[in-house]
């Protein structure tokens, strides 16, 4: 749900088999809920208020919590029991671990999960009052190699050991890449196979499930943003969307996303832009380089593709903009890690480096 919580979206996913959702949020579970009231829903966030598991327990039927400490166990289970105050047994419960983010772009590595070193306990006593027990884990966002998926299966791998417990989920977490300029992952099937292969390998049963959190890989290629040039200052272009808007991963991040002009009578010739965004914040700055005609003027639009992740969900109103305009369209993402594109040369000119 973070990376995109648009209720179209959510039809699209549904309509595509897409039956569970990981959602965050007491917010994220009624808006899932009142869009597909047959969805399975899952509370993976480690810090919950009570009130949010309550109400997500009695009144959204979600049954599946993610946590990571003790504090949290003890909340789900006085929040979720029943009027006469006893434990209730339909829980799925998913201890997270922390798990090394060096293969990924962004990093979640600092703020959830428990280390293996303290895992064995939680693991015990979570067991005791689950129905289902899962792991899961977080290699961190954009993961460029399939190897962050091994390395986290071996400390799932060594936390069922130490503690000798049944295991009945396995949740992967996210992090499966997209694509954009500078940033071309293998493929997913080789993702899959790495993990299925060490799903296969670990001291589960055979009726154990094997789940997966995909954000970004689901829905970077749904959104393309189209700006209007209101300004150019030599290589630098003044856009009506900005680090405030659906750009914040490329002011704050460095991201270069693919961009086209849209306007008709540019040349063929190219040269690389910087972008300021409308706030009067400096930081509202994305260097890019990002590579359009090099005459490009004030009044041209451009489509900045691949923003369906973190893109329109991180928008803010700061400084009186922020509004758009949503236009359905049917044509292709510009780029796709669903139809081959890396074997395409034109999609790969602009690469300059790996930030
Ligand atoms: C953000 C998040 C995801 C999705 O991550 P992506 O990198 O977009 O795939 C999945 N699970 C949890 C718990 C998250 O916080």
């Amino acid at each position: 749900m973070k990376a995109n919580p648009s209720p179209d979206l959510l039809r699209v996913l549904w309509d595509s088999g897409i039956t569970h959702y990981d959602v965050a949020s007491i917010a994220e579970v009624r808006l899932v809920r009142s869009v597909l009231p047959e969805a399975v829903l899952c509370f993976m966030h480690p810090v919950k208020t009570a009130s949010a598991i309550a109400e997500a327990y009695r009144d959204h039927g979600v049954r599946t919590f993610s946590l990571d400490s003790q504090e949290e166990l003890e909340k789900i289970v006085v929040a979720t029991a029943d009027d006469a105050g006893n434990t209730v047994e339909d829980l799925a419960l998913c201890v997270r671990l922390r798990v090394s983010s060096d293969y990924s772009e962004l990093s979640l590595a600092a703020k959830f999960g428990i280390d293996l070193a303290d895992a064995a306990p939680l693991l015990q006593a979570t067991r005791q009052v689950a129905d289902s027990l899962g792991i899961c884990f977080h290699v961190g966002s954009q993961a460029m190699t399939p190897f962050a998926y091994v390395q986290a299966m071996e400390r799932v791998r060594a936390a069922i050991v130490d503690a000798s417990v049944t295991v009945d989920i396995i949740d992967v977490g996210g992090g499966f890449p997209s694509i954009y300029p500078g940033m071309e992952p293998p493929p997913l099937e080789d993702y899959f196979s790495v993990i299925h292969r060490a799903a296969e390998s670990l001291p589960i049963s055979y009726s154990s499930e094997l789940w997966c959190e995909p954000g970004r890989a689901l829905c970077a290629e749904y959104n393309s943003l189209v700006v209007r040039v209101e300004r150019r200052r030599g290589n630098e272009l003044y856009i009506n969307d900005g680090a405030y808007g659906a750009l914040f991963d490329a002011a704050h991040l460095g991201w270069r996303f693919p961009v086209r002009c849209l306007s008709d009578g540019r040349g063929e010739a190219e040269e690389g832009f910087a972008f300021y965004g409308p706030t009067c914040d400096d930081a509202d700055f994305m260097e890019g380089p990002f590579h359009l005609p090099a005459d490009i003027q004030a009044g041209d639009f451009i489509e900045i593709g691949m923003l369906g992740a973190y893109g329109a969900a991180m928008r803010t109103a700061f400084n009186g903009f922020g509004q758009g305009e949503v236009f359905s369209v049917s044509d292709e993402p510009m780029s796709s890690l669903y139809r081959g594109d890396r074997a395409d040369p034109r999609k790969t000119d602009n690469v300059v480096s790996l930030r």
